[in-house]
């Protein structure tokens, strides 16, 4: 096969895009899918500093180097969850490689604000991943909003997207339709989130990886009892196989067909939120779930 763009041997091929590409042509292509992006939903806006969520794993480093390379301004936080046998190494490989491509990057250790998630899982009696998950949604926002960034990126690709959106749709769960999508706008002390990988695959990010020598972390959290929506996905790459372009195609669809009727519930049927007592930031109680869930540890350790 050859590439669709300058002739040569294509190196890799994207049947729903009709088209194979050799590696020079394929990082075009890629960065002109998270430029679209950025641009259709009015992401990042020109001069503003961008935060990057940056677990250490493919999407998030590729997330950072092409919004780099794309000229923006960014900066990585890493969250070190010290769990053991995993922060560690996570944390050195992303800082390494951060430090050798000239990216900047803040860590922000859970141990030093009362929230290593091994002493968190012991303390709490819920499933510790959406335990977890809530903590650093926590902090991405938390750092971004006190140290002047407009907008937290995250790494997330067309298949976690599109299986989202699938669970979503399973349960007509209309609050969570009304709110999914590549961008959330800022509001108050939450600032805005922005997805700018949501044009790209899986496939295509672990490509992009792949060409641009991104040294990534593999490994599995070991708390992880697999990745999410695992099914999902497995159901899509089947329909994709069956007819390439069908998770772009729900998506999207979604985007400008269906999104509008939501819009909104979310908010009139959900909590008023107001500034948890003792963090400041909006909660739905008078103390927010962080600031629960680190009492909790404080009490566990008494
Ligand atoms: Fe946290 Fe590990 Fe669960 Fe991910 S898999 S949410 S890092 S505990
Ligand atoms: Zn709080």
């Amino acid at each position: 096969m050859k590439c669709k763009r300058c002739g040569e041997t294509a190196a890799v091929k994207l049947p729903s895009h009709h088209a194979g590409f050799c590696p020079e042509c394929f990082e075009r292509f890629f960065k002109k899918q998270v430029e679209t992006a950025i641009r259709r939903h009015g992401m990042i806006l020109p001069g503003e500093k961008v935060l990057v969520a940056v677990s250490g794993g493919k999407d998030s480093l590729a997330l950072l180097r092409v919004l780099s390379d794309l000229g923006h301004d960014v900066a990585g936080l890493h969250v070190h969850l010290g769990i053991p046998d995993s922060s560690d190494p996570v944390c050195e490989r992303t800082e390494a490689y951060c430090r050798e491509n000239g990216f900047a990057l803040h860590v922000l250790r859970m141990a030093d604000v009362g929230l290593a998630i091994p002493e968190v899982k012991d303390a709490v009696r819920r499933p510790i991943c959406s335990v977890c998950g809530k903590i650093k949604r926590h902090y991405f926002n938390r750092f971004a909003y006190e140290n002047g960034y407009a907008a937290l990126a995250t790494g997330h690709n067309l298949d976690d997207e599109v299986a989202r959106l699938f669970a979503n749709v399973l349960r007509w769960d209309a609050a969570y339709l009304g709110g999914q999508g590549p961008m959330l706008p800022a509001e108050g002390r939450f600032v805005r989130k922005i997805k700018p990988l949501y044009r790209l695959t899986e496939f295509e990010t672990a490509a992009y990886c792949f060409f641009k020598g991104i040294d990534h972390w593999k490994a599995a959290c070991p708390y992880s009892g697999g990745a999410s929506f695992t099914g999902h996905k497995r159901l899509f790459a089947d329909l994709e196989d069956r007819s390439p372009g069908q998770k772009t195609a729900f998506y999207e669809a979604f985007l400008a067909k269906g999104k509008s009727h939501f819009a909104g519930v979310g908010e009139e049927n959900g909590p008023v939120l107001t500034p948890c007592e003792r963090c400041g930031y909006p909660s739905s109680s008078e103390v927010c779930g962080v600031c629960r869930i680190r009492a909790l540890v404080e009490r566990a350790g008494e």
